[in-house]
């Protein structure tokens, strides 16, 4: 599935903090990034399970960090919120409307593959609300 960058809005292009236009990192300028469930799954598996530190593979398939680390959230395997992983998908700093589309598709991804790894994909939200 194609979806617009969030990050440079499908310019392909963003202003660094020196106002120099650079080719937009997130999805090297093209102005889209593929979100390729099997891909993804392939980077963050192993053959036990979901892989238990960063798999290197998962740099370079978009949405695979933020899966992963998402997952193990989820599953309760971390409980220290993730912060970070939002910007390898373009969406860090602070949460958008306009990032909800992105984040849906990759979220269900997240639920889907947590429920099937830990057969839960609601422990970190069990811990929080205690
Ligand atoms: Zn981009």
């Amino acid at each position: 599935m194609n979806m617009t960058c969030v990050y440079c809005d499908g310019f392909g292009q963003k202003q660094n903090v020196l106002a120099i236009w650079k080719q937009c990192p997130v999805c090297d300028g093209s102005g889209t990034v593929t979100i390729d469930p099997d891909a993804i799954r392939r980077a963050i598996t192993t053959r036990t399970g979901l892989a238990k530190s960063k798999p290197a593979a998962a740099r370079s398939v978009f949405g695979a960090e933020y899966v992963w680390r998402m997952i193990r959230f989820h599953a309760g395997v971390d409980v220290t919120m993730p912060t970070t992983c939002w910007y390898t998908i373009g969406c860090g700093g602070i949460l958008q409307q306009r990032h909800q589309s992105l984040l849906n598709v990759l979220d269900r991804l997240v639920d889907d593959l947590a429920e099937e790894f830990f057969g839960t994909s609601t422990a970190a939200a069990e811990v929080w609300v205690r």
